[in-house]
């Protein structure tokens, strides 16, 4: 396998939103009749369920599956189970998705379940998980992967989201008291955090190094944060994680502190939301509510062909419905009016080399897209850095012809993943 430098001279030219100075509150958008859940796990019909239709469920209760699920999700309304139904994700990933009708006209205050907590990080993953900004417990908590930096992420990491920004500012002191909490559990000794180089936050922490990033994308990247705050090169194939650094949202940390102080579980997320002539608005909406109650709070009209893509502009995916659920690690929401959407075309690559100029991890865009297009992906792993590519979507912002390069390897990587699972499988 290649395994190229990570350095290169091209500069980035795009630069990150920066947080209004005073932000004011984001608009609280009513706990809907109906919200969606998404639990990993498939439906097994072969097994006996623990839930089923028409359960009554209590906010906060947590949710499995069957006896051995590991993944689980919890309640964020008292109510009934009306239904439980398959969830296809963009890359025909299968999972479950659970709709919760809410059965009382519940505010944010209504109590939520406590539990029973414990100091240590097996107990926070048994419940919280499913936080806002959806903290990494399961892989904090793993006998099998030692983490041994945390890095708390105040600094968005794509463009035109202030989600975490804004969190920062509102919540400064949360975090500090959110990071003790982790450092408690978690006994890492090492914990960062990444602060846009031109926020200003409201006093610094012993307990926390501040690195301070720049404002042009791709910066905030974990693969970035690495290379400039840490020295650390990811390899090619290598996840922040396989190096020994768990990132964890400003907003996770927020909801972690809370959590342990009232010993329950919080729902409400804080997403941006960026409308069709590009107006920005932020959204406080509890997980599960459908994307369309936020847009109605904002009297943003959906009409046919518009397009709502999830997450930012360099690195989001579009979704089919306006009835996707806000989830746990959702920050961003953008809508495209139909009439702007940037083209994509078959027009074939022109060698022009934009991508190649761009390219922060030095990947051979063009040639790898090639063999990407003919559905050769091991020979695009082996010879043309697939692995190496920490996916900044540069290369498909630039392209003269148009070709959705990202697209084209998000997909490239998940099918190689797939074709490495079924070979380990065949070994054993
Ligand atoms: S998304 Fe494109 S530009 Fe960004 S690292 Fe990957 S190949 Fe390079
Ligand atoms: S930017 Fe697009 S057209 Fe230009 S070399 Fe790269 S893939 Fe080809």
């Amino acid at each position: 396998m290649i395994k190229r430098s990570f350095f290169t001279l091209t500069k980035p030219r795009l630069l990150y939103d920066l947080v209004e100075p005073d932000p004011k509150e984001p608009e609280s958008i009513p706990i809907p009749s109906d919200l969606t859940l998404v639990l990993d796990e498939p439906i097994d019909s072969t097994r006996q369920a623990l839930i089923k239709e028409g359960d009554s469920v209590e906010k906060g209760e947590k949710l499995r599956l069957y006896n051995q699920s590991t993944d689980y999700t919890i309640s964020p309304v008292t109510g009934t189970i009306s239904a439980i139904d398959t969830y296809l994700d963009d890359f025909g990933n299968t999972s479950t998705c659970l709709v919760i009708k809410n059965s009382q006209s519940q505010t944010t205050d209504t109590n939520s379940m406590t539990y029973d907590l414990k100091d240590d990080i097996a107990s926070a993953d048994e419940y919280f998980r499913t936080l806002p900004g959806a903290p990494p417990l399961k892989i904090l908590a793993s006998n099998t992967v030692k983490i041994n930096t945390i890095i708390i992420t105040c600094a968005d990491m794509d463009l035109l989201s202030t989600t975490h920004q804004y969190i920062t500012l509102k919540f400064w002191d949360k975090i500090k008291e959110g990071a003790k909490i982790l450092k408690k559990l978690t006994r890492i000794p090492k914990l960062c955090i990444t602060v846009p180089e031109n926020l200003n936050i409201p006093g610094e922490s012993d307990l926390i190094q501040v690195f301070k990033t720049s404002m042009e994308y791709p910066s905030n990247l974990p693969a970035m944060i690495l290379k400039n705050h840490l020295s650390m090169i990811l390899p090619a194939g290598k996840t922040p994680e396989d190096m020994g650094v768990s990132f964890i949202s400003a907003e996770a940390v927020v909801s972690l502190a809370t959590a342990y102080k009232t010993k329950s579980a919080g729902f409400e997320k804080i997403l941006t939301i960026i409308g069709k002539q590009g107006t920005k608005y932020r959204a406080k909406a509890t997980i599960g509510t459908p994307l369309h109650k936020i847009f109605n709070a904002f009297s943003i009209h959906i009409n046919d062909q518009d397009r709502i893509v999830i997450g930012g502009p360099m690195k989001g995916f579009a979704t089919y419905t306006h009835n996707h659920p806000v989830q746990p690690d959702m920050d961003t929401v953008i809508i495209q009016d139909r009439d702007i959407i940037p083209e994509v075309s078959d027009t074939p690559c022109v060698n022009c080399g934009k991508c190649i100029r761009i390219c922060p991890a030095n990947v051979p865009v063009n040639i790898l897209v090639r063999y990407l297009e003919a559905d050769q992906y091991e020979e695009a792993a082996d010879k043309y850095d697939l692995e190496s590519c920490i996916e900044c979507g540069l290369c498909a912002y630039v392209c003269t012809a148009k070709i959705p390069l990202y697209q084209y390897i998000k997909l490239g990587k998940y099918e190689l993943f797939k074709l490495r699972a079924l070979e380990t499988a065949n070994d054993e």
